[in-house]
């Protein structure tokens, strides 16, 4: 595994997004035999390369939605109730999402990159970056958008799109 290098991860996305993003309106247009299985298949080397812990940059840059069952679950284990812990953390975007309103999150530990309410994260922090599901043209728009913020996925993009040149 190696340590994610965030400054070149910017550089290689300047000079390819629009590449890999090219690749996967095509992906979504023609969805070939086949895509869900590479697409597993691609994550699992992509996790063999790829170490979050040196990372973290989603939880620096993005912010996770939470939905009433994160709200409720975490604020518990502040001791606080659902509304002072949606006063003061969350904030509401124009389609009603519940939002970090600073980032990085403020439940991450910048010293190490770990994620302080890791067991009891939202559910939207445990999924990402949904690499592979079992339909993965119903992901292309996230991994679109998260090429640019997530070397996983930008990997899994550039392995794939390699692979179908083959
Ligand atoms: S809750 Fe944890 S995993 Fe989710 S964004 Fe914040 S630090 Fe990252
Ligand atoms: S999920 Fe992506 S952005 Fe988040 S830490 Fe892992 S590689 Fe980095």
């Amino acid at each position: 595994m190696q340590a994610v290098n965030l400054r070149s991860f910017k550089q290689k996305v300047r000079f390819n997004k629009v590449r890999l993003k090219k690749f996967l309106s095509k992906v979504l247009k023609e969805q070939p035999r086949g895509l869900d299985k590479l697409a597993a298949d691609t994550e699992k080397e992509v996790w063999k390369e790829v170490d979050c812990l040196t990372c973290a940059n989603c939880c620096k840059t993005m912010s996770p939605t939470f939905n009433a069952a994160d709200i409720k679950r975490i604020s518990k284990h502040f001791n606080q109730s659902p509304e002072a812990f949606t006063k003061q953390w969350l904030r509401k975007d124009k389609i009603g999402d519940m939002l970090n309103k600073t980032e990085p999150c403020q439940f991450l530990n910048l010293q190490d990159n770990k994620c302080s309410i890791y067991e009891i994260r939202p559910a939207d922090c445990s999924g990402f970056p949904h690499l592979s599901k079992k339909r993965m043209v119903d992901y292309i728009h996230v991994h679109k958008q998260n090429i640019e913020y997530c070397p996983a996925t930008y990997k899994l993009v550039e392995k794939m799109q390699a692979l179908s040149k083959n």
